[in-house]
């Protein structure tokens, strides 16, 4: 079954396999290790019934391990009706890559289940998920010590409580049941900054790409992040984050937003936050504070721009829009949306390109830092939090004593605070 959308005559796996060649010959690696590196470990298909509303349904989807060498392995499960074999499978390949790049000990992993959760109730996503959980689970695809799950795109905290609670239901003598998925609601095991990490991500890899004044030159810049037009494709998750972090703190300027239906326009900058709340409340960006709005989303991503962020799907630049992009900079915040012919023309350009597996690492980090947590079963800073208030009290006494003065307030409250996990996590 695939139902895979080729672009520029390249799947998606060839897409990320060639941009991996690409990275063998600069590294002058042995083509045999090479192949070893690119090679998928496994992939599990699975086909189960659930009845809904009365009739039984049909239902399929893929676990795909690209490496084991570190286990376990890690990646998301995406709930979408672009879901095939081939897209598992180049997506747990990028894990597998994005792990490495941020040294976090997994191997790659992703799942996706062909579906579009639109079309059903809480109930019935519930039973479905519980199912697929089942299935993974009963096959090995689902365990706290070889292949962990997190959301993607189409799943979040509420679908990750359900495969944690299958599996533990499944599996009660394991101890440490409660770290076979992560991305977690914080009251199930899960871990404070989870949700917004990959947008957080974002911003902190903008923010270092701004601190190397010769990628900056070249790139065609001047100064740092504040008042950088951005385009900004996916008011999802990771492009809500992105873009609200970036627009509220570093004064970036979000002067466009593209969605599935459209994009909304405005150069003196978008209210990130009431655009997302708009989106939620009608299902769409359309008719969002009287911005202007055009059904053509895809040539949203040619407008004018400092920065061009798509943060949705993959392969939305290719070969016949790459030549129109205008944006300085491209900073991959979802998987794989340049494809590797697109990759060569933007190159020639001189467009810059911060790559996915870079820049969307922050989710999978903070999932890291969840399984650890999972692990020791005990929060982060829980233990410690006291002593280093109790220290920090300590060091204000001896100042005070050594110097006959007052510490000032603002100097007093930073020492004598104890980082808790939040602190930490960021
Ligand atoms: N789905 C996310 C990604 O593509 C997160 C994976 C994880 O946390 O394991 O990176």
């Amino acid at each position: 079954m695939s139902n895979h959308t080729e672009r520029d005559g390249l799947s998606f796996r060839q897409s990320v396999d060639h941009m991996v060649d690409r990275a063998v010959q600069i590294m002058n690696l042995d083509p045999a290790v090479a192949n070893a590196i690119k090679a998928c470990a496994s992939v599990l298909q699975v086909t189960f019934p659930v009845e809904i509303r009365g009739k039984i349904e049909m239902f399929t989807g893929w676990r795909a391990v690209h490496s084991i060498h570190r286990l376990p392995s890690k990646g998301g499960i995406r709930f979408a009706t672009s879901v095939d074999q081939m897209e598992v499978e180049a997506l747990a390949a990028l894990m597998t890559y994005k792990c490495a790049i941020v040294d976090v000990p997994f191997g790659g992993s992703k799942g996706g289940l062909f579906i579009n959760p639109n079309d059903y109730s809480r109930d019935e996503m519930q039973r479905i998920t519980r199912r697929f959980a089942r299935e993974l689970a009963e096959k090995g695809f689902l365990n706290p010590a070889t292949n962990v799950p997190a959301p993607d795109m189409g799943t979040g905290q509420r679908e990750m409580a359900w495969i944690a609670d299958t599996y533990k239901h499944l599996n009660p003598g394991d101890i440490n049941h409660i770290a076979c998925v992560t991305g977690k609601p914080v009251a199930h095991g899960g871990i404070r900054g989870r949700t917004e990490a990959t947008g957080r991500g974002i911003q902190y890899a903008l923010r270092e790409f701004f601190r190397h004044p010769d990628e900056v030159k070249s790139a065609g810049f001047k100064g740092d992040l504040a008042g950088k037009k951005v385009v900004i494709q996916g008011l999802g998750n990771v492009g809500y984050h992105a873009a609200k972090f970036l627009s509220e703190e570093d004064d970036v300027k979000i002067i466009a937003i593209i969605e599935h239906d459209g994009v909304i326009i405005n150069e003196d900058g978008i209210q990130v936050q009431q655009a997302y709340f708009h989106k939620n409340d009608t299902g769409s960006i359309k008719g969002f504070a009287g911005t202007p709005f055009s059904p053509d989303g895809a040539k949203g991503l040619e407008l004018e721009c400092d920065i061009l962020i798509p943060a949705a799907l993959e392969a939305v630049i290719h070969e016949g829009n790459a030549n129109n992009i205008k944006a300085k900079l491209i900073a991959e915040a979802a998987n794989g949306p340049v494809t590797f012919e697109a990759d060569r023309i933007l190159q020639k350009k001189g467009i810059a390109i911060l790559p996915d597996a870079f820049m969307n690492a922050g989710g999978v980090i903070v999932s890291y830092f969840e399984w650890i947590r999972n692990l020791t079963h005990i929060r982060f800073g829980r233990l410690e939090r006291r002593f280093d208030e109790a220290r920090g009290q300590h060091i204000v006494h001896a100042l005070e004593a050594m110097s006959n003065n007052p510490v000032p307030d603002w100097i007093q409250k930073e020492l004598v605070r104890g980082a808790d996990e939040f602190d930490l996590v960021r």
